[in-house]
């Protein structure tokens, strides 16, 4: 018998982003913000008997579909930790910007545990998810939940943030290729402006917005901004549009606006797009 399920996986935002220090093996200790917008790609999970194989498939033609795919590997993990013998075959519709900072193959490979987790009658609570997913990429246990939350380790400690009002998200990719290792590689630890991550939780929490968007920012932006200034171009060009917080995602090159109206929103869509094709509004999730 055929099981298929669809499951959404939605970008990721960085509302903050910092580093206090670097691991011994040398990957980051993360101590993150994140959030998750309406702009998603649809991951739908077929089992079967046989052929016992993985096969992906997406409409992308930028995207690896053998075991170089995150959501190859999360089927790949989930089949052999619980002895599972059936095939998966995976459809992956994208709609999220590819290497852009918004974790869009972490999203894919979150939504591939998901949807199994369902499939198989595996049990597993999205922690015990979030902690296998670790294994795939630091990004994945946060994309398990995809909803606000304070992120910190490796990507595994999650404590999630109850939710905000409705804001709406202006996300810009121009044409440029950031590679994520490069970037963690050229931090200065010396050199990093360190943000107040618990300032930016307690008015979270508090739900405080006004007060929340002058704790957000992302420490890394000097660096990747370093080779392209092109991506503080589009930010300051966001600020000065009346956006309550413009800034890079992850390691870049994506850049987001945050607006509580719509047309403030639209407003920013419309004065950007002459120099920036990829550009979605959306609400944050
Ligand atoms: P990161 O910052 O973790 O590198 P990102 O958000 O910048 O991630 P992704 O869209 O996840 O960017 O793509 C990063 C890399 O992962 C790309 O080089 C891509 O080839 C590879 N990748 C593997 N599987 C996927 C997938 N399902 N969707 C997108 N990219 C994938």
């Amino acid at each position: 018998m055929v099981m298929r399920v669809t499951e959404k996986a939605p970008a990721k935002l960085n509302l903050s982003l910092d580093t206090p220090m670097r691991y011994f093996d040398g990957s980051p200790r993360w101590d993150m913000v994140m959030t998750s917008a309406d702009l998603a790609d649809y991951v739908t999970v077929e089992t079967h008997q046989r052929p016992t194989t993985i096969k992906v498939y997406t409409d992308s033609g930028f995207l690896p579909n053998d075991q170089r795919n995150l959501a190859y590997q999360a089927a790949h993990i989930l089949k052999s930790r619980f002895h599972c013998r059936e095939g998966v075959t995976i459809h992956i519709r994208k709609n999220i910007p590819v290497a852009a900072g918004l974790g869009g193959g972490s999203s894919d490979a979150a939504a591939v545990l998901r949807a199994l987790n369902n499939i198989w009658r595996l049990g597993l609570s999205l922690a015990e998810l979030a902690k296998i997913a670790l294994t795939i990429d630091s990004d994945v246990p946060y994309c398990v939940y995809s909803r606000l939350a304070h992120v910190t380790g490796h990507g595994e400690e999650i404590e999630l943030l109850p939710a905000q009002p409705h804001y709406w998200a202006v996300i810009a990719k121009q044409q440029i290729s950031v590679s994520t290792p490069q970037i963690l590689r050229q931090i200065n630890y010396e050199q990093l402006k360190h943000l107040d991550n618990e300032r930016l939780i307690a008015s979270l929490r508090a739900q405080d917005w006004q007060e929340a968007v002058k704790y957000m920012g992302n420490v890394l932006e000097p660096v990747t901004m370093s080779f392209y200034p092109e991506i503080r171009r589009l930010k300051d060009k966001m600020a000065s549009l009346g956006a309550d917080v413009a800034q890079m995602s992850g390691t870049g090159p994506t850049v987001f606006a945050i607006c509580h109206t719509a047309s403030r929103a639209k407003r920013i869509q419309n004065s950007i797009s002459g120099f920036c094709r990829d550009v979605h509004v959306v609400t944050l999730l």
